[in-house]
């Protein structure tokens, strides 16, 4: 067995899910997966590519109409990229995967956001590398001060940038990506930005990837799960300059050879003809996030209003200073689940993760019966 493979585990998220098929009419909030289905038009156009037979391997970068179809999308939120620079991937993961995977050395030194998806800090750990915590502030914000100094001290040259963010739900704001371009500029750092939730974002749109002055020092992630509620089918990309694109096209190749034909001809339908679709979505998620927040403000839970994604983090110090014993405890007591805020990093013990991407019949009664558990 390889040893980093070892020392690691499978991530916090899972772990729970799977908790709360042992315990009977227990309701999870626990994933990050939209409940609406695919809409209807990117199905047709899933069956058609399966009944015209578009069903080969695709280049390794995937259909040209369909990182056109990005590139224009990206445009839209004042980013450039030409088709070139756009590689489609197995979603968002696999593209982490893989240009972590290009970019690494053992013993490299990265910069992750404590409070952040898993799956940064795992990558890192199987390859290796050598992983430098940078904090947030308690509005989830980054400690710039903090970022600097561990900087200059680590040497470190790259980073993982993650807005909206999962577990947090902050996003990044037009005062912080300033901050960021000079530190970035600075110190000629290398960013993999993790924007796979820029879609659910319910304020203007920021991404360091906007500054045409940073376009070698930025590798880009995005994706179609959470846009077009299409997790299961496995689709999203990457974009980056020709020099980075180049050697993380290879470990792409081998890992995967493409992108699945099907999905990304269900992509390109969704970006061409499901906009109103996603404003519909996102719409609905925005009424969740209200009346999740109200009702965890009413409970006594001190919780920061998400800006995007489908998450919310509040503070359960007042209920229990462990939150796996609280979350455990919730889900055998009030039959309810939601992670752990450890399970995203040493911050996040204190905090849960609620996911909303439930309907609202489930979001109200998981929070009555929270509700009547806390009062007891
Ligand atoms: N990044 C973040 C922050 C995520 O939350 C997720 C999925 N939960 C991913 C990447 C990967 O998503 P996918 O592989 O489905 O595109």
């Amino acid at each position: 067995m390889n040893k980093n493979v070892k020392s690691i585990e499978i991530s916090g998220i899972r772990k729970f899910y799977n908790k709360v098929l042992e315990v009977e009419d227990a309701l999870s909030l626990t994933l990050g997966e939209p409940d609406f289905p695919v809409p209807e038009s990117i199905k047709r156009a899933m069956i058609d590519s399966i009944n015209s037979d578009k069903t080969r391997y695709t280049s390794n970068n995937g259909i040209y109409e369909l990182r056109r179809e990005i590139s224009i999308y990206l445009e839209e939120m004042g980013i450039s990229y030409d088709p070139e620079n756009i590689c489609i991937t197995v979603g968002g993961s696999e593209a982490l995967y893989s240009i972590l995977s290009a970019l690494l050395n053992k013993g490299d030194k990265i910069l992750i956001p404590d409070l952040g998806y898993p799956a940064y800090d795992n990558i890192a750990k199987i390859l290796g590398a050598q992983i430098i915590h940078y904090k947030l502030n308690e509005d989830f914000s980054i400690d710039i001060k903090y970022l600097e100094e561990i900087i200059e001290e680590s040497k470190a040259s790259m980073m993982i940038l993650s807005y909206p963010c999962n577990p947090t739900g902050a996003i990044l704001s037009k005062n912080y990506k300033e901050k960021l371009h000079k530190i970035v500029k600075e110190k000629n750092l290398l960013v993999v930005s993790d924007e796979i939730y820029s879609s659910l974002c319910y304020e203007d749109y920021y991404s360091l990837a906007q500054y045409e002055d940073l376009k070698d020092n930025i590798i880009l992630v995005g994706g179609f799960s959470k846009m077009f509620s299409m997790t299961g089918l496995r689709i999203g990309f990457f974009c980056s300059s020709y020099e980075f694109m180049k050697e993380i096209i290879k470990v792409h190749q081998y890992n995967v050879s493409c992108a699945s034909s099907i999905s990304q001809w269900g992509a390109y339908e969704g970006l061409k003809n499901c906009r109103e679709e996603v404003v519909f979505m996102k719409e609905e998620f925005m009424r969740r996030r209200d009346y999740v927040y109200n009702r965890l403000i009413s409970m006594g839970m001190n919780t920061n209003l998400p800006q995007g994604a489908f998450y919310i983090f509040p503070d359960i110090s007042n209920f229990s200073k462990n939150s796996e014993e609280f979350c455990t405890k919730m889900l055998y007591e009030a039959k309810v689940a939601c992670v752990p805020g450890s399970a995203f990093g040493n911050s996040g013990e204190g905090y849960m993760r609620i996911s909303y991407s439930y309907s609202r019949e489930t979001l109200k009664e998981a929070l009555d019966r929270v509700e009547n558990w806390l009062t007891k």
